[in-house]
C-alpha cells in the first residue's frame, strides 16, 4: 500500500484511554512511520488492548490525520508494544505477556514485520486461534505474529474451490461451505483453530483429516520468501507436516470440495457438534486432546483407566469428562499444566508401557 504523500510521513501522539471492557486507564503512545513501502504503527501501552480498543485508537488517528494518510489496520503493520497478554489470545487461558504483538493482514506486511524483527534482533512466533498452544507464565520474550482477523478473507472460486486465508476461523470456513453447499469439511465443525493452524497441525476429527481437503498451501519461508506447496509435497501426518517441521508461515490455504446437499452437510455438522458438546468439557478453559493417540490405544481411555480422572495439579485438573482433555480449572499457571502432563504420561507409563507425546505446543 502506499501513503498518499510521496514524502516521508511520520506523526506522533499520545493521549489517556480507557479500555472497553476492563475499563483500564491507560497512557498510551502512538507512532506512525511511512516510508513510502509500508505503514508501520506503533501503539505502546502498559495493559491489554482488545481487537475493539486497536480500533477507537486506530480511529481517533484517522481523525487526527484527516486525509494525509488512511490509519486502517489492512493497511498497516501494527505493533502493539507493552502489555500484551498472551492468556487472552490462547483457548488454555495461560500465558505471561509478549514483548509485543504484531498485526498484518497481508503476505508484504507479514514479510516486512519478520525483516524489522530480523533488524531489532527480536524472536517472533506465529499464532493463529491458539487453541494448540501453552504458554510460559513468563510469557514470550519476543514479538507474536498474530494471523486473526485482520487476515481472514474467505473466497469460492469456480464451483468448489474455496481459498481462505490463514487467521480465519474454521468455524467461519465451516459456515461458508454451509452456505455454498459444499462438502468434505464437515469434519472440522467445532474444531476451535485457525485455518493456518489447522492446516500446520493437520488438524483431524471423526475420520477427516485437513490434508484430505487441501489442494495447496501458500507459505512464507524465514527471507519472507513465498511458496506454493501442493497437498502432497507438504508430507501430512499425524498431526504434522512440512510446515511445522521447516518453521514456514501459512497464509493462505486452498481447499477443494465437492458439491454437496446443503441438508445433508448441516444435519452431518449439527450431528458432530452435538458429540463434542456431549463427550468434551468445552465450559473450561483447554487446548483440546493435550497428546496424540498413541498407536492402538486412545490416550483418554489410558488416562482414565490408569484412574487420573479429576486428578489436579494445582489450578490444571484431568477433565473427568474426557480425560485426553486438561483443563484449566481455577488460574492454572504453564508450570501446574506442565507438572501435571509429566505425570500422566509417568502413571501411564508405569501402568501400561505407553509413552504418550504431547499434542500441545509449547511457547517459552
Ligand atoms: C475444545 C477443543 C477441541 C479441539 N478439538 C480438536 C480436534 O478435534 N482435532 C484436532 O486436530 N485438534 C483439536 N483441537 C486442537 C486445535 O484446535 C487444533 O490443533 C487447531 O488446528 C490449532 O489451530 P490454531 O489456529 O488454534 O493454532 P495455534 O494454537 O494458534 O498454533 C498451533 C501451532 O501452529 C502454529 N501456527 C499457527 N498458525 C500458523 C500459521 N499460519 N503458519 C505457521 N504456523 C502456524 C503455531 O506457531 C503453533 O506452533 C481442539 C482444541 C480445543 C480447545
Amino acid at each position: 500500500m502506499k501513503a498518499k504523500t510521496d514524502k516521508p510521513f511520520n506523526y506522533k501522539t499520545n493521549f489517556v484511554y480507557t479500555t472497553q471492557k476492563a475499563k483500564e486507564t491507560t497512557h498510551i503512545d502512538v507512532e506512525l512511520n511511512v516510508d513510502n513501502k509500508f505503514p508501520i504503527l506503533e501503539i505502546f501501552a502498559d495493559v491489554h488492548l482488545a481487537k475493539e480498543d486497536i480500533e477507537i485508537i486506530l480511529k481517533a488517528m484517522q481523525r487526527d490525520i484527516s486525509n494525509r494518510m488512511p490509519v486502517n489496520a489492512k493497511e498497516c503493520v501494527i505493533f502493539v508494544t507493552g502489555g500484551y497478554s498472551l492468556s487472552a489470545l490462547t483457548t488454555f487461558k495461560i500465558g505471561g505477556k509478549a514483548k509485543s504483538l504484531c498485526l498484518v493482514s497481508t503476505e508484504d506486511a507479514i514479510s516486512e514485520a519478520i525483516e524489522i524483527l530480523k533488524k531489532c534482533g527480536t524472536d517472533y512466533y506465529i499464532i493463529g486461534a491458539g487453541s494448540n498452544l501453552l504458554v510460559s507464565d513468563k510469557g514470550f520474550n519476543g514479538t507474536i505474529i498474530y494471523l486473526g482477523e485482520y487476515f481472514s478473507n474467505i473466497r469460492l472460486e469456480g464451483e468448489s474451490t474455496i481459498i481462505a486465508q490463514a487467521g480465519a476461523t474454521l468455524k467461519d470456513l465451516t459456515d461458508f461451505t454451509l452456505e455454498k453447499s459444499l462438502t468434505g469439511l464437515e469434519f472440522a465443525e467445532g474444531i476451535p483453530g485457525s485455518v493456518g493452524g489447522s492446516c500446520v497441525m493437520n488438524a483431524g476429527a471423526y475420520g477427516g483429516e485437513m490434508k484430505d481437503v487441501i489442494k495447496e498451501v501458500r507459505a512464507m519461508d524465514s527471507l519472507g520468501n513465498i511458496q506454493v506447496i501442493s497437498s502432497e509435497e507438504m508430507d501430512f501426518g499425524y498431526r504434522t507436516s512440512k510446515a511445522m517441521k521447516e518453521n514456514l508461515i501459512i497464509t493462505e490455504v486452498t481447499f477443494i470440495l465437492a458439491k454437496g446437499e446443503k441438508d445433508i452437510i448441516k444435519a452431518t455438522m449439527d450431528e458432530l457438534r452435538q458429540k463434542r458438546e456431549e463427550k468434551q468439557p468445552l465450559d473450561l478453559p483447554s487446548a483440546g486432546s493435550v497428546f496424540k493417540r498413541p498407536e492402538g490405544h486412545f490416550a483418554g481411555k489410558l488416562i482414565m483407566d490408569a484412574g487420573l480422572a479429576g486428578y489436579k495439579v494445582g489450578g490444571a485438573m484431568v477433565s473427568e469428562k474426557h480425560c485426553g482433555f486438561i483443563v484449566n480449572h481455577d488460574n492454572a499457571t504453564c508450570e501446574d499444566v506442565l507438572n501435571l502432563i509429566e505425570h500422566i504420561q509417568n502413571t501411564v507409563y508405569k501402568k501400561f508401557g505407553v509413552k504418550l507425546e504431547r499434542e500441545v505446543r509449547v511457547l517459552k
